[in-house]
């Protein structure tokens, strides 16, 4: 039974994910286009843009940040409620991509725990949406215990987090 529930909830959350875009540069204009009639991220059920944190629960950092950036986006992280996934787009997001500078944030797994990566400089429009097929992946099959579990609780804490 517990099973089943898991599975009806993931269901419904996967076909109704809510985006925050935090869009810095270049990665965002990419991600436009995988909003526009094209590529059509409505298909996914995630056509509902949020820019708000409290109403979305898949976070889409695309783009350079940089290090005075970092804690925004940790704020931005801290604000969206359980359940949230984060999907790192595009190299900078990733890994600082070709700004291997003082300046900028070498991933931003540094600051916030990610879900998925999204390869490429910048990502086409098909790997962002495999990207959210992916997490569309991980909530299909995820527990609803996940989130009290002592190993989530523990990566939370590894970043400092309550
Ligand atoms: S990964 Fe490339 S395209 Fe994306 S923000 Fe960085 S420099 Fe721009």
């Amino acid at each position: 039974m517990a099973t089943s529930l898991d599975k009806i909830v993931g269901l419904a959350r996967k076909n109704s994910l809510w985006p925050l875009p935090f869009a810095t540069s270049c990665c965002g204009i990419e991600f436009m286009a995988t909003m526009g009639a094209n590529y059509d991220l409505a298909r996914f059920g995630s056509e509902r843009m949020g820019f708000t944190p409290r109403q979305c629960d898949v976070l889409l950092v695309a783009g350079t940040i940089a290090k005075k950036m970092a804690p925004i986006l940790r704020q931005v992280y801290l604000q969206m409620a359980e359940p949230r996934w984060v999907i790192a787009i595009g190299a900078c997001a990733s890994s600082g991509g070709i700004f291997d500078s003082y300046s900028v944030l070498q991933g931003i797994d540094q600051v916030i725990p990610v879900d998925v990566y999204v390869a490429g400089c910048p990502p086409r429009p098909e790997g962002i949406l495999e990207g959210i097929l992916k997490v569309q992946e991980l909530v299909h099959n995820e527990s609803l215990r996940r989130r009290n579990s002592p190993q989530y609780k523990a990566l939370l804490e590894s970043y400092g987090i309550q």
